[in-house]
């Protein structure tokens, strides 16, 4: 950058962009009316447990389907939920989603199955988040052991103090707290030491790395030994190919999930799968 000032025209992309928001926050403050509720949707990804090689859980994530529109992916909603706060009542009704899900798991006799949820930094810092979501687990009697919440890294580069309160509140009732895309850049892990929570979700690009990185080159390893120090789980996502897989084996990595195992899946088709865990073999072949 020479320091010249840049001229900014306001172009024909520019005009569709705010016309996309415009659309999208229309679409999700009638989602959160009540009006377009079926429009919001999860999909649920595996988490494979590296030592039972069985799915331990599913991650929840996010999706928009309007009649006569594509799917609509969140890292396009989510950003504009988050800048119109429309991301609490959405979130609260993610949460809600997800508990139900879990019901469903229950229903065909699944246990021991963790639903993590993405949950944003203002849901977090919003008056009351731990009493709301306490209560919605009694009164849906969801396990707490059950539930995970997934905040990313970002979230603890402000208000550190604040949000470790809430999670202790959380976890004090048997919540699981995992930090999201670890390592993309904010904390370093002496401030891990002070944080409570569960896991580490080793940032994707971390995983990719490891297709050109040789075993001594790659740092991935020194993080999850770390991350073992500190007393965290580690779960490595974005796993696409057998040889990240196999490192991560060798590191000792305690979960993994990316298209190697599945995509992320509607509900019934991941309570499908997960009924199937019992014969072992799912991901057998990719152990050897
Ligand atoms: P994330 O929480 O880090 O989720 C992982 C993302 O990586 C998901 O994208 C998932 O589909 C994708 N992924 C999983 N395995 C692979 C793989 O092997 N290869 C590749 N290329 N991608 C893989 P998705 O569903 O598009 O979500 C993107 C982000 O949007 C999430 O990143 C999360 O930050 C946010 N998000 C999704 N759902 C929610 C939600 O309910 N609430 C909030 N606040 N954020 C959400
Ligand atoms: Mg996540
Ligand atoms: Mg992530
Ligand atoms: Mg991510």
């Amino acid at each position: 950058y020479d320091g010249e000032a840049k001229l900014c025209f306001f172009d024909e992309s520019m005009e569709t962009e705010i016309l996309w928001e415009a659309k999208l926050t229309e679409i999700l403050a009638s989602i959160v009316s009540g009006r377009n509720q079926e429009s919001l949707f999860l999909q649920y990804q595996p988490i494979v447990d590296m030592r039972t090689r069985r799915i331990c859980g599913f991650e929840a994530l996010a999706r928009l389907k309007c009649k006569d529109m594509e799917m609509i992916p969140p890292l396009q909603f989510i950003p504009i939920a988050e800048k119109t706060k429309l991301i609490i009542p959405l979130g609260n009704l993610i949460i809600r989603q997800a508990f139900q899900f879990l019901k469903q798991l229950e229903d065909q006799h699944v246990m021991d199955c963790t639903v993590s949820i993405n949950i944003s930094a203002l849901q977090v810092i919003k008056e009351g988040f731990a009493e709301h979501v306490i209560r919605l687990m009694h009164s849906m009697d969801v396990n707490p052991s059950c539930i995970c919440l997934e905040l990313t890294e970002s979230i603890f580069a402000s208000n550190f103090q604040e949000i470790n309160r809430v999670l202790k509140t959380l976890r004090s009732k048997g919540v699981k707290i995992s930090v999201d895309d670890f390592g993309s850049g904010y904390s370093s892990l002496s401030r891990e030491r002070e944080l409570y929570v569960d896991e580490l979700k080793i940032d994707k690009s971390f995983i990719d790395k490891l297709l050109f990185l040789s075993d001594d080159q790659a740092i991935t390893g020194d993080i999850i030994s770390m991350a073992h120090k500190l007393g965290h789980n580690v779960v490595a996502e974005g796993i696409e190919h057998q040889r990240q897989f196999d490192y991560l084996k060798r590191n000792n990595c305690d979960k993994a999930q990316g298209f190697l195992f599945s995509k992320p899946l509607d509900a019934t088709d991941a309570i499908a799968l997960v009924a199937r865990n019992d014969a072992h073999r799912l991901f057998e072949n990719l152990f050897e």
